[in-house]
């Protein structure tokens, strides 16, 4: 484990299944029951249905590229010692779409549909983040 200064999650009664998951490097998200969905973030009631009828199901892992930058500078704010980061939007193969941070890339991976996969980042005791690396052929 490391000491990093980023912003860490407020764990709530919502997304500590969540949280928990990542912990044990095995993340998962709710799974509609009625309309068979996933969604992020978690929350009580499907975002695509409103059921509230729902399981936590394990994630492939898999995932693409739909947005990113690069954080270069950050004097004076919590990012200050990470700079520079991949800020990723990254759309899961199970359909939500998830903020993170994509590490050991070279600039070729960076780039819309590049194919990544999550790893975790074990922050503390509580807080482990899925993170992702870039999934090469
Ligand atoms: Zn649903």
């Amino acid at each position: 484990m490391k000491h990093i200064t980023r912003p860490l999650p407020t764990i709530t009664a919502d997304n500590e299944e969540f949280w928990k998951s990542t912990k044990e490097h095995a993340a998962k998200l709710q799974r509609c029951n009625v309309c068979g969905r996933f969604w992020y973030y978690p929350g009580p009631v499907c975002h695509h249905c409103g059921a509230r009828d729902y399981t936590w199901t394990a994630l492939s892992g898999k995932g693409t590229i739909y947005s990113y930058s690069v954080l270069e500078r950050a004097k004076g704010n919590p990012y200050e010692n990470d700079v520079p980061i991949a800020i990723v939007l990254v759309r899961l193969e199970e359909g939500p779409v998830i903020m993170s941070n994509l590490f050991d890339y070279e600039a070729a991976d960076l780039a819309i549909d590049s194919p990544v996969r999550m790893t975790y980042e074990d922050v503390d005791d509580r807080v482990t983040l899925p993170v992702f690396l870039p999934a090469r052929a």
